[in-house]
């Protein structure tokens, strides 16, 4: 059991109880995983290839074997519904196999030069730190251990101190799984220690971070002093731009899941829905209408839809956006304890409102009216974010013209899925820089190079 000054609480957000008491280090602690991960190196990248695949693929076995107890524990301590939970540990198993099958398939190229053979390697980095934040925990992790291992890489993984439980479990795992010690490690503890000092160690050769654009800009600062790589996973404040001529229907059933799914917490929410005017009155009503089905409470109850956010002053943060807003529609939640937030509709005037423009991280979606394409356009690019957007139109020719014109790295048509294994995932402009999943992660945690001999 760790002692009071080195023990980390870990709250429940559904009833506001301890839910775990966790050992929590400073930046000596930071050191010291690094220290591991850095020895650990030179025997991980020379496992061959098809060693990798198999321990990898073991992982993702065990994950599965797992899935109902990190699940709940994830829902615990997130406070996500259990068959959200229960999806997410699912793509954590899915991210380990899609990329099991990397170490094989890391290939190089043979470039055409006069006098020689000139060839690319795909070489491992070295040890790496990874910082991720609490909406998404085990998930995101993954997506970013995974194919670091697969390229050869170690890690040292810094979780968010609100929900670091199932980054530890997964540590057992990995070790079960019979990846080697000192090449997965999990480091909890503050951003501003053990977090800054993962960015600024000389022997970190790269950081993978996902979390809020605030913290992204700081890392990419620090991480400027020693040309450190980084990859970062910011925030957003997607669109969703409904065409008069779309499936009104299924564009408003999908709505709630888009921008309210994981409590709003999702750097992919569609929080601005951009609406055709023809069809704003009809689109609204039937909006309000499906999220009226929402169920808030206890996530392991099987009948809650939404659970409570993450914490007391996430709640209050998203509280100030009701400030004086147009409130359309607003469902009902707990009285507490928990830190419970209904799903709310503004109709704010226009995208300048503030809970139009700044990430909301909660519940709350924001309908607005437009003319026509070229404005609807003008609308989903003005702001600083670009993560990801839909379009909704019967209209083909429309919806490829949109998406070419939006300023997102991740869009859908007629739906509002964003996160695929297999496919590339990131953003525009402050929303972040580099892709993760997919094969353009791999980009990521390799370095190429170029070898000529003379023949
Ligand atoms: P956050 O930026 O507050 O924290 C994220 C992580 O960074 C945590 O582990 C935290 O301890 C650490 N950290 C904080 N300060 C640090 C510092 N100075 N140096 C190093 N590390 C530090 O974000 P959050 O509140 O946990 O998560 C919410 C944010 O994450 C939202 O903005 C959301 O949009 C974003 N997000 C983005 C994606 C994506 O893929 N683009 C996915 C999920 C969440």
């Amino acid at each position: 059991m760790p002692t009071t000054e080195n023990a980390l609480t870990v709250i429940e957000p559904a009833n506001e109880r301890v839910l775990a008491e966790v050992a929590q280090t400073d930046a000596s602690g930071a050191a010291e995983a690094i220290g591991r991960a850095v020895a650990a190196y030179p025997a991980w990248r020379a496992v061959e290839p098809r060693d990798r695949s198999l321990l990898l693929t073991r992982v993702s076995s065990l994950i599965e074997e797992r899935l109902e107890d990190l699940a709940v524990l994830e829902a615990r301590n997130a406070g996500k519904p259990i068959a959200d939970a229960r999806a997410e540990i699912g793509i954590a198993a899915d991210t380990f196999r899609y990329y099991a099958g990397a170490p094989e398939r890391l290939l190089g190229q043979t470039i055409p030069v006069p006098g020689g053979v000139d060839m690319t390697f795909r070489e491992p980095l070295g040890a790496i730190g990874l910082i991720t934040p609490w909406n998404f925990p085990l998930a995101i992790a993954s997506w970013k251990i995974a194919p670091a291992l697969a390229a050869g890489n170690t890690v040292v993984l810094k979780p968010a101190e609100l929900t670091p439980l199932t980054a530890l479990r997964l540590e057992e795992i990995v070790l079960e799984g019979g990846i080697p010690e000192g090449v997965f490690n999990v480091v909890v503890g503050p951003g501003r220690t053990v977090g800054e000092h993962l960015v600024t160690d000389p022997r970190v050769a790269k950081i993978a971070f996902t979390g809020s654009t605030a913290v992204g800009r700081r890392i990419g600062a620090l991480a400027a002093e020693s040309i450190k790589r980084v990859t970062l996973e910011l925030g957003g404040k997607s669109a969703s731009i409904i065409f008069a001529d779309a499936d009104l229907e299924a564009a408003a059933a999908a709505a709630p899941g888009a921008v309210f799914g994981n409590n709003g917490q999702d750097c992919c929410a569609r929080s601005r829905i951009l609406v055709e005017r023809s069809a704003f009155d009809r689109f609204l009503a039937l909006f309000g209408e499906a999220t009226a089905k929402i169920r808030v409470g206890d996530p392991l109850d099987r009948e809650s839809t939404m659970g409570p956010l993450i914490s007391a002053a996430q709640r209050e943060s998203v509280s100030s956006f009701l400030d004086g807003a147009d409130v359309a529609y607003q469902g009902s939640a707990p009285s507490g304890p928990g830190f419970w937030f209904p799903p709310t509709i503004l109709t704010p005037a226009s995208t300048d409102d503030r809970a139009a423009r700044e990430e909301i991280f909660g519940p709350i979606a924001c309908v607005i009216p437009f003319e026509d394409e070229a404005e609807a356009l003008r609308m989903a690019n003005d702001t600083i974010y670009g993560l990801s957007g839909s379009i909704w139109t019967r209209d083909g020719a429309r919806a490829l013209r949109a998406a070419r014109a939006m300023e997102s790295g991740t869009l859908s048509i007629n739906s509002n899925w964003s996160v695929r294994v297999q496919s590339p995932f990131g953003g525009f402009k402050q929303s972040g820089v580099g892709r993760e999943l997919g094969p353009d992660a791999l980009d990521y945690y390799t370095e190429v190079k170029n070898v000529y001999i003379a023949t």
